[in-house]
C-alpha cells in the first residue's frame, strides 16, 4: 500500500516536472514553470521521506538543504548567478560521486551473480559522470568569477594528454569488476583522481565566447549524473528527472551551438581562437573612438523613428534594465517604434538577457532574437547598445582571422547611428578587441551604463508630457 502511495507520488512529481519544462519554455508561463517545479519537488520529497529508514535524519539533512538553498538564492546578485548554477551542478556531480562510493562500500540491496556486475558498472559510469561533472563546474565556477582566465589554456600535447587518461580510466574498469579484495576501491579511487583531472584540463581548454555552451553542457551532465544516481539506488525518480536535466541541457547546449555557429566536437575539443602557437591576432584597428554625452543621445533619440536596444553583460552589471524600460515606454509613447535585440549568449548564462528584461516588464512581444532582428537594423535609425560587445563585435563577420570569426553576431553597424554605452575600451568576455567602437558612424557613451541610461531618462522626462503605460503601446 504504502509502496503504491509512493509510486503515484513519483509519477505525479515527474508529470509536474514535465509541465514544468514545458511552461518555462515561454516567458509569459515561466513564474507558472517554476511553481510547478517546486510543487513536483516538494511531492519527491515527502515520497522519499516517507520510504527512508532514519526518518528523522531525512527530515533534518532535507530542511538544511532547503534553509541553505533559499538564503545562498536570495542573496546572490543576478549577476552572480551563472556562478551559482555552475556551482550547484558542481553539487549534483558530487552527489553522484559520492552515492557511488557508499552503494559500493554498502549496497543498498542485496545482489547476487550477474547483478553484481551490473551495479558495479552503475556505480563506475556514475562516479565517470559526477566527478568531471563536479570539477569542470568548479573549474566553469573559477573562469566565471575570473579566478583562471577565462580564455582558453591549452596543455601541450593535451589530445594525447586525455586520450591517454580516457585509456585508463576505461583500463581501470576491468580491475574494479572483476578482482576482490582491495583492488576494486583502489581502480575506484585512482578513477575517480584521473577523471577529476580530465575534468579540469577539457574545461581550461574551453573559452572565451565557447564558454555559453560550456554551462549549458555541464549543466547536461549533472543531469546524466543523476540519473546515473538514479540507476545505483533504484530510483525511478532521480532517473526521470536526470533523463529531463540531461536532455534539455543537451538541447539547449545544441541551440547555443548552433547559435554561436559551432560544432559540438570543436567546442569540446576546446580553443576557439587559439592555436598551437598561441591566439590568433585579429586585424589591427585603425581611428579612433568618438564620445558623444547623453544630451546628444536625447536628441539623437527625438529625431529617430525606430530604435533598436541591444543589451548585454554590462547592462547586468549596471541594473540598468529598469531605467532602459522606461525610455523604451517613453519613445514608445512619442509613437517610436522600440524593439530589443537579444544575442543568444549574451550575458552570462542562458537567457540571461531576457530574464533581466522581464523582470522591467518589457513587453515579450517587442523582444526579438538575433536572427529575428538582424535584417532589419540596416533601416533603424538608432540602436543603443546598453554593456554589450563581443555579441556585437564585426570583426566576428569580416575578420577571419579574429578568434571569434564566424560567430554569428548583431550586426548593429548596419544601422545609421549606434550609441554604445559602456565605461572604457576594454574588451568583452572573450577578449577580444573590438572595431565597432572605432567605425565612423559609433558613438561612444562612456559611463556606468544605469548612471547614463537614467541621465537620457531624465532629459527625455522633462520634454515629455506623461506616457501612457508600457504594455499598452
Ligand atoms: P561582453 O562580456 O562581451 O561585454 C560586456 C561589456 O559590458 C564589457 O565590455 C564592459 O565594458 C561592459 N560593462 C561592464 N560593466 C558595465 C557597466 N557597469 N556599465 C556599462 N558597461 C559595462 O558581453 P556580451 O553580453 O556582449 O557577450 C557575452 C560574452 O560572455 C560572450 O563572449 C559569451 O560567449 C560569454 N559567455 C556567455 C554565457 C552565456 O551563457 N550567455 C556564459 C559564459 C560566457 P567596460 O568594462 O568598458 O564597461
Amino acid at each position: 500500500m504504502e509502496n503504491n502511495l509512493v509510486t503515484t507520488a513519483y509519477i505525479v512529481a515527474s508529470a509536474l516536472f514535465i509541465l514544468s519544462l514545458a511552461g518555462l519554455s515561454q516567458p509569459e508561463t515561466a513564474k507558472r514553470g517554476n511553481l510547478l517545479g517546486i510543487l513536483g519537488m516538494a511531492i519527491a520529497f515527502a515520497a522519499t521521506a516517507a520510504i527512508s529508514q532514519g526518518y528523522p535524519i531525512q527530515i533534518g539533512s532535507i530542511g538544511l538543504g532547503v534553509l541553505i538553498g533559499v538564503l545562498a538564492a536570495s542573496r546572490v546578485a543576478m549577476t552572480d548567478m551563472p556562478e551559482m548554477v555552475a556551482l550547484l551542478n558542481s553539487f549534483v556531480g558530487l552527489a553522484a560521486v559520492l552515492v557511488g562510493f557508499a552503494e559500493y562500500l554498502q549496497p543498498s540491496a542485496a545482489l547476487s551473480g550477474g547483478d553484481v556486475i551490473v551495479h558495479r558498472v552503475e556505480i563506475y559510469i556514475g562516479v565517470f559522470i559526477g566527478i568531471v561533472t563536479f570539477t569542470g563546474s568548479m573549474i566553469a565556477v573559477a573562469k566565471l568569477r575570473g579566478w583562471v582566465p577565462s580564455r582558453a589554456v591549452l596543455l601541450p600535447a593535451r589530445h594525447v594528454l586525455t586520450l591517454g587518461m580516457l585509456g585508463a580510466i576505461a583500463a581501470l574498469g576491468v580491475p574494479f569488476l572483476t578482482a576482490i579484495g582491495d583492488m576494486p576501491m583502489i581502480a575506484l579511487g585512482a578513477m575517480t583522481a584521473i577523471a577529476g583531472i580530465f575534468g579540469i584540463v577539457i574545461v581550461m581548454a574551453i573559452g572565451g565566447a565557447d564558454m555559453a555552451v560550456v554551462i549549458s553542457l555541464l549543466n547536461s551532465y549533472s543531469g546524466l549524473a543523476s540519473a546515473a544516481a538514479g540507476f545505483m539506488l533504484n530510483n525511478d525518480l532521480l532517473i526521470i528527472t536526470g533523463a529531463l536535466v540531461g536532455s534539455s541541457g543537451a538541447i539547449l547546449s545544441y541551440i547555443m551551438c548552433k547559435g554561436m555557429n559551432r560544432s559540438f566536437i570543436n567546442v569540446v575539443l576546446g580553443g576557439f581562437g587559439e592555436t598551437a602557437s598561441g591566439t590568433v591576432k585579429s586585424a589591427a584597428i585603425e581611428g579612433s573612438a568618438t564620445s558623444t554625452t547623453t544630451g546628444e543621445v536625447v536628441d539623437l533619440l527625438a529625431n529617430a523613428q525606430s530604435v533598436v536596444i541591444v543589451p548585454g553583460y554590462g547592462m547586468a552589471v549596471a541594473q540598468a534594465q529598469h531605467a532602459v524600460a522606461e525610455i523604451t515606454r517613453l519613445l514608445r509613447g512619442q509613437g517610436k517604434q522600440v524593439r530589443f535585440g537579444i544575442h543568444p549568449v549574451a550575458g552570462r548564462m542562458p537567457g540571461h538577457m531576457n530574464v533581466l528584461l522581464a523582470e522591467a516588464n518589457v513587453p515579450y512581444d517587442i523582444v526579438l532574437e538575433m536572427d529575428e532582428i538582424n535584417d532589419d537594423l540596416t533601416a533603424t535609425d538608432v540602436v543603443l547598445v546598453v554593456g554589450a560587445n563581443d555579441t556585437v563585435n564585426p570583426s566576428a563577420k569580416y575578420d577571419p582571422n579574429s578568434p571569434i570569426a564566424g560567430m554569428p553576431v548583431m550586426e548593429v553597424w548596419e544601422a545609421s547611428t549606434v550609441v554604445v554605452l559602456k565605461r572604457g575600451m576594454s574588451s568583452g568576455y572573450a577578449g577580444v578587441e573590438n572595431p565597432l567602437f572605432f567605425n565612423d558612424n559609433t558613438l561612444m557613451l562612456f559611463g556606468d551604463a544605469k548612471t547614463n541610461v537614467n541621465g537620457i531618462l531624465a532629459q527625455l522626462s522633462t520634454t515629455n508630457a506623461p506616457a501612457p503605460a508600457l504594455a499598452a503601446a
